[in-house]
């Protein structure tokens, strides 16, 4: 039924269907635990043949909830929600690969996540090759090793805001047998999903435009189905083989082609790890999502009326914002996210540096913040914040130069943001 339903009555209604005297709003299951008659009963939900809750590090029913409207908005099969945007990451990755495994990923992302590539998950025995996600189908295809298990990209990169051409990632992944993963933070799942072009899972920082509202940190994975694990099953034998951990199931035969990722990502990571998102965040996301359709369109106007400013001032040197026509990620803009994209945009002002931390100061109602994607407006310097730890060529790569300043717009009245960027750009001169 959900397949012909508008994105926004998703938003608001997916995920939580309640029955005859069944409370309207999702609950908040504030339980570590559940209750069971015999042991026998709560035997069968360890060794997953039968479905059920027992105990919150690996399920609760409210986070099963949201959980499912986000696979819904995405037209996705399965979702989890994670503790954060990183834990989301970590496990869409370590959940196909391990020790002495490869990936490829876009060079253009998130810091927090290229950290955790290049670094964390480096010393976990996974190698990273990082391509310029402007690179061609054939450079992209030369960076792929027999040990390759999966292609990773954002399609908005946090900062750099590089729209990811999904198909062409797809194809490089799919020529190659692996499944392609795409963050879809930045422009959610109301002005892109990237299922539609070929991506087969799909990540989230929920902290950000989801939630909305700067309440909770959290993350989500949702799988789309489509990739076929028993085609390439001695490359991803923790799906296609049992699993001695969890009594000998094996994922793909029990639970489909739908079902296998996502429940050993729960089965497995879950429980070793631990990230599960609390249940009363998982709650003020939902609150966040009920909105998610309104709040995106505001924000993505809000950025292109900002990007325009800003684009004719003559204190900035440039502006990165794809909804501008004459931004070189306009053409894929204008494919993958003709809805708009999102409020973030990049600039970088002639003052360099010096300027660019000046003029944030100077600015009343955009607070200096490390967070994106919120209702309220904030600014960030990547280069000296979120992406302090990179080098000056890592920075480059990852087009993060030291005087980008990264604005993002919230869902306050545009004339108001404008006039607050003016009066702090004409500050600098005084
Ligand atoms: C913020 C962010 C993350 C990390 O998410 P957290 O919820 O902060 O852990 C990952 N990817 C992107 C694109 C982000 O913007």
């Amino acid at each position: 039924m959900s397949d012909k339903q508008g994105i926004g009555t998703i938003a608001v209604q997916g995920g939580y269907r309640p029955g005859n005297g069944e409370p309207r709003q999702i609950p908040v299951v504030q339980s570590t635990t559940f209750k069971y008659a015999t042991g026998d009963d709560m035997g069968a939900l360890f060794d997953l043949e039968a479905s059920g809750y027992f105990y919150t590090r690996l399920q609760n029913p409210t986070n099963d909830s949201v959980a499912a409207k986000i696979a819904e908005l995405e037209g996705g099969t399965a979702a989890m929600l994670t503790s954060s945007g990183q834990a989301a990451n970590f496990f869409a990755i370590f959940n196909i690969a391990g020790a002495g495994d490869h990936v490829v990923s876009a060079s253009s992302i998130y810091g927090g996540t290229y950290n955790l590539f290049n670094v964390t998950m480096k010393r976990m025995g996974i190698s990273f090759t990082f391509v310029d996600p402007d690179a061609s189908l054939e450079e992209i295809s030369a960076s792929f090793r027999p040990n390759t298990k999966a292609v990773f990209g954002e399609t908005i990169a946090n900062p750099a805001l590089n729209v990811l051409d999904i198909e062409k990632f797809a194809k490089a992944a799919h020529d190659h047998g692996v499944p392609l993963i795409v963050d879809n933070t930045f422009p959610t799942p109301i002005h892109c999903r990237p299922f539609e072009w070929g991506a087969d899972i799909v990540t989230h920082s929920t902290t950000k435009y989801m939630d909305g509202h700067g309440v909770s940190v959290g993350g989500a994975i949702v799988d789309s189905g489509h990739f076929d694990w028993n085609k390439y099953a001695d490359k991803y034998p923790g799906l296609t083989t049992p699993d001695d951990s969890y009594h000998g199931i094996t994922y793909t035969e029990c639970f489909g082609l739908e079902g296998a990722y996502i429940t050993k990502a729960t089965a497995q990571l879950m429980r070793d790890f631990g990230s599960i998102q609390s249940p009363q965040n998982a709650f003020y996301l939902n609150m966040g999502l009920e909105s998610l359709h309104l709040r995106m369109k505001r924000h993505a106007e809000n950025g292109q009326a900002l990007a325009e400013f800003l684009e004719k001032h003559p204190a900035v040197a440039s502006v990165e914002y794809a909804g501008l026509p004459s931004s070189r990620y306009h053409a894929l803009a204008e494919k993958y996210l003709p809805d708009g994209g999102c409020g973030v945009v990049s600039f970088r002002l002639k003052g360099g540096r010096a300027a660019a931390q000046k003029f944030m100061e100077n600015l009343k109602i955009a607070a200096i913040e490390t967070h994106v994607a919120d209702a309220r407006s904030c600014v960030l310097h990547p280069a000296s914040t979120t992406h302090r730890q990179l080098s000056d060529a890592e920075l480059e790569a990852a087009g993060v130069y030291n005087d980008l300043i990264r604005f993002s717009c919230g869902i306050e009245d545009p004339e108001d943001l404008i006039a607050d960027v003016a009066q702090a750009l004409d500050a600098l001169n005084a």
